[in-house]
């Protein structure tokens, strides 16, 4: 098999490489790949307009709807027309969504798909109060790999999100607590790479899919700290898996099937019971160590205000609303929630109390966080099957 370049124990960790690699094609990958394809986790409510409220201008959000508007040219209003004034070429105003690849497919399968009725689980609601424009995603229908959405538009993006979270803090003056935040990201943006790497268009003509491995050495393999950030994300959301394990094992997983309803069960009981991480990475990230020192708990609602704001900013999943390609908001709204969703797990409490009476979770963010687990987990497998970075650069030429 192969290895990335990396070695010894993750940063901040606290398990090695060969460790997680081991366990995860072992254990993990096998059981998630089962458990994101059953009823309950393949399906995701999600509001998929782009109602970006920071860059009106920007041309990818405001031909959002060109994929479903059937409405002629004349009325599309003129400044919608003009290319941005922030940068944006009126190339980049060619309609992404419109784009097979980057339009979500919202076909249902009505014989397992049953919508989200309160009473039916009454441990969750959802938090967003504008149901009506909420959309259900079969997860499964909609890969997450290249969709074609590049340019000033994502860029700006990533750069807000960086900036909004660790701007005040240059590198090397963070202290843990921050640094994390900014590796959870990193380790986030690592991950999507790789899957644009390991789906890509490689010729639109013939619809050709396959590995761009250039790609994925240029944009993930030659940074090592972003595949450390990437083995640190996994961690840290196993960890708050395993954290919440008897809280999530007592939720309900009814999606009216009762087959498929058990089998959830006892996929989610495999996981979060499983000796085998039990034996080999019992504490994949030890938040206790974290808050401890001088002005703890005001750094600790520091950080929680500042991820907020990455998940809700205008009681939204605010900077994902920029996101101008509809599979790739899909995604970025899923694996948002999954990390805020892992952040609540560790850090709400004051972890003095019974941890499975005090959390409340939506049904969504389990969702969000168990198939953001598994795309994790998919990234890892994949760069470790793909072998060390500077070999590929080499036969990529
Ligand atoms: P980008 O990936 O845009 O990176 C911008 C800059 O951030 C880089 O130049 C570098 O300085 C820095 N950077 C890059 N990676 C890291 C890292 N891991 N850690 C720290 N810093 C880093 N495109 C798709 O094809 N499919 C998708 O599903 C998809 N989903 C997306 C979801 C979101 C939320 C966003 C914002 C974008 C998404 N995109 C997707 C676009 C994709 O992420 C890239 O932005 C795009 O492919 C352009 O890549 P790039 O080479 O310009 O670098």
């Amino acid at each position: 098999p192969g290895t990335h370049t990396q070695s010894g124990i993750v940063e901040d960790c606290c398990c090695d490489y060969e460790t997680v690699d081991h366990l995860n094609e072992e254990v993990l990958d096998p059981l998630l790949q089962e458990l994101v394809k059953t009823p309950f986790f393949r399906y995701f409510k999600v509001k998929l307009w782009c109602d970006c409220p920071f860059w009106p201008d920007d041309g990818m959000c405001i031909l959002r709807d060109c994929s479903v508007c059937e409405c002629p040219e004349h009325e599309f209003p003129e400044p919608l027309k003009r290319p941005s004034s922030l940068g944006l070429s009126s190339d980049d105003l060619v309609c992404r969504e419109g784009k097979p690849e980057a339009a979500v497919d919202r076909t249902l399968d009505t014989k397992t798909f049953r919508g989200w009725i309160e009473i039916d689980n009454p441990w969750t609601n959802d938090d967003e109060t504008d149901n009506g424009e909420m959309t259900y995603v079969n997860l499964q229908l909609n890969p997450e790999r290249y969709t074609g959405y590049t340019g000033p538009s994502p860029r700006r993006i990533w750069d807000a999100i960086y900036t909004e979270n660790c701007h005040k803090y240059p590198s090397g003056e963070f202290c843990q607590e921050k640094k994390i935040l900014y590796k959870l990201i990193s380790g986030l943006h690592a991950s999507i790479s790789i899957h644009i790497a390991a789906g890509y268009l490689l010729d639109e003509a013939t619809n050709l899919w396959g590995q761009n491995l250039t790609l994925l050495y240029d944009r993930v393999l030659r940074y090592p700290d972003r595949v450390s950030n990437l083995y640190f994300t996994f961690l840290f959301v196993l960890r708050a898996v395993t954290k919440a394990a008897d809280y999530l094992e007592q939720a309900e997983y009814d999606t009216g099937n009762p087959e498929e309803d058990l089998k959830t069960q006892s996929l989610m009981r495999q996981l979060l019971y499983n000796p085998k991480i039990q034996a080999a990475c019992p504490l994949p990230f030890d938040e206790a160590k974290l808050w401890k020192g001088q002005g703890g708990p005001e750094l600790k609602q520091q950080i929680q205000r500042q991820f907020r704001n990455i998940r809700f900013p205008l009681k939204s999943f605010a900077l994902m609303d920029c996101v101008g390609c509809e599979k790739c908001r899909l995604w970025g709204k899923l694996q948002v929630l999954g990390l805020g969703t892992a952040l609540k797990i560790l850090f709400s409490g004051d972890g003095q109390e019974n941890l499975a009476e005090r959390l409340q979770l939506q049904r969504n963010e389990v969702i969000a966080l168990m198939n953001l687990l598994n795309r994790l987990s998919e990234s890892v497998k994949f760069i470790h099957k793909v072998g060390p970075g500077p070999s590929i650069s080499k036969t990529m030429g």
